[in-house]
């Protein structure tokens, strides 16, 4: 689908862009994704973001709109039918959902991902001729499904041990058999649990020492057999990701149901970091949209508010500033990191990623609480979207595997060791 077929460039587009095409010298393609997302969100999003929120329910009326507008296959090549956007135009075209609706751009993320951790990510790492030829013959199956289906994949990883934060081999596991593998293992956390027709699952090889060199990613469809889904969902917020567990008793997956051949995922952990990034967009959204509603709250415009302007005061004058360098600085930082992302980051670049990663998921609920301090006790209704954006933010340091507590941990500790130092 090209962008011109989309008729959601034709809605109405109030809002100006998080990052200006031309003072960010955006590339074509990101600009026009960009205002895409931007008015898809007003004109979408933004009107159902509160039901998934109240009801605790998944957004699967956006993702059939994303299936329409393109959406689900972003990052897609455009040879098998999608947009063909590159990580850093994925990451800005997120930001620009997120500012609408939390939910579904952290739940897109996990679908995106699915397709641009195996797609342009990827074709960045080594691997030997024939296990590229196979890779890309398997992917292309999986895009298929997305741009003619509209299948939707998660990424089940997290499993209540070390294994999300990247220490420790996924408990997990794969069996092989004849023709593929027997999986057996728990995930938590699950976000699209009971929505998604694929769950994109981190797992090891089954072997007497298991190892995260040994790491699979196998897409295993919902309706295997073994395949359940249980536990509540009642959270503070993000309500609309369903990020229920997931547990998987002798699954059978085919071979070619791998979205990355055995080991890839170890290498792009490990070469492409800048891939535990692709969390922080929706953030970047969410600060944004924080500030976006004091504004127009403190000028009195809020529709379902009375046009009563509280912007004459200083201390609101003085919120306002402070929010907005703090808002400036985000982008700065954010916007410098996704620029710079590749394989084989320097050490400098590395150290950025974190301080990117920690600012952007700190600072979205730094300009929240700032919000609704200086809009006031009627800004935190839930007829307004304020106190969503608050708890919603509140969620994004606590996403392995970056969480804040790590990224400080990891700063520390690699600003003052070089790689294999030690002190004894
Ligand atoms: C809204 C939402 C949606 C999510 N969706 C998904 C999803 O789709 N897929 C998925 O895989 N996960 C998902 N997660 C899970 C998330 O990434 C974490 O796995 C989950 O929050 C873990 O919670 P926990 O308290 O069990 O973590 P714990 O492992 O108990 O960690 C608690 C905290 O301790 C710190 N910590 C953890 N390990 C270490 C360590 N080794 N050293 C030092 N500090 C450490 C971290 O800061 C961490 O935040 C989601 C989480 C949220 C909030």
């Amino acid at each position: 689908m090209s962008l011109a077929e989309t008729h959601i460039l034709d809605a109405h587009d109030t809002l100006a862009p998080i990052f200006d095409p031309d003072a960010f010298r955006l590339t074509d393609q990101q600009a026009e994704l960009t205002a895409l997302a931007r008015r898809f969100g007003q004109n979408s999003l933004a009107p159902r973001a509160d039901q998934w929120d109240r009801d605790a329910i998944f957004p699967m009326a956006n993702f059939r709109d994303m299936h329409a507008n393109g959406l689900l296959a972003v990052c897609i090549p455009t040879e098998e039918g999608g947009y063909g956007a590159d990580y850093k135009t994925y990451m800005l075209t997120a930001a620009e959902i997120g500012r609408h609706c939390g939910t579904t751009s952290l739940t897109w993320n996990m679908h995106v991902c699915s397709t641009l951790w195996p797609g342009v990510l990827a074709d960045d790492l080594k691997m030997d001729p024939q296990a590229r030829r196979e890779h890309e013959t398997r992917r292309s199956v999986h895009y298929a499904r997305i741009v003619n289906d509209g299948a939707i994949y998660a990424q089940p990883f997290s499993e209540g041990g070390a294994a999300a934060a990247g220490f420790q081999p996924f408990g997990t596991t794969a069996r092989r058999v004849e023709g593929g593998w027997i999986v057996n293992g728990k995930k938590i956390f699950a976000s699209l649990s009971g929505a998604a027709n694929y769950y994109g699952v981190l797992c090891t090889e089954e072997k007497e020492n298991l190892s995260r060199r040994d790491t699979l990613y196998l897409a295993i469809p919902a309706d295997a057999q073994g395949v359940e889904v249980f536990g509540d969902w009642d959270p503070l917020g993000m309500r609309g990701t369903v990020s229920r567990n997931l547990v998987f008793k002798d699954v059978f997956v085919p071979e070619d149901a791998a979205l990355m051949p055995k080991g890839v995922y170890f290498e792009a952990a490990t070469t492409w970091p800048h891939m535990f990034l692709t969390l922080s967009p929706t953030y970047m959204g969410i600060a944004q949209a924080a500030y976006d509603f004091t504004v127009k709250y403190l000028r009195g415009e809020m529709p379902g508010t009375p046009p009563v302007k509280r912007r004459m005061y200083p201390t609101k004058q003085h919120a306002v500033a402070s929010m907005h360098i703090t808002l400036e600085q985000t982008k700065a930082l954010w916007f410098q990191v996704i620029s710079e992302a590749g394989p084989n980051p320097t050490k400098e670049q590395m150290l950025r990623a974190y301080a990117a990663q920690y600012t952007v998921m700190e600072n979205a609920n730094e300009i929240c609480q700032l919000a609704i301090r200086t809009c006031g006790g009627q800004s935190m209704l839930k007829t307004l979207p304020l106190e969503r954006m608050y708890r919603d933010s509140r969620c994004g340091s606590l996403m392995l595997p970056w969480t804040a507590e790590l990224c400080v941990d990891r700063l520390g500790r690699e600003a003052l060791y070089e790689r294999g130092e030690s002190d004894d």
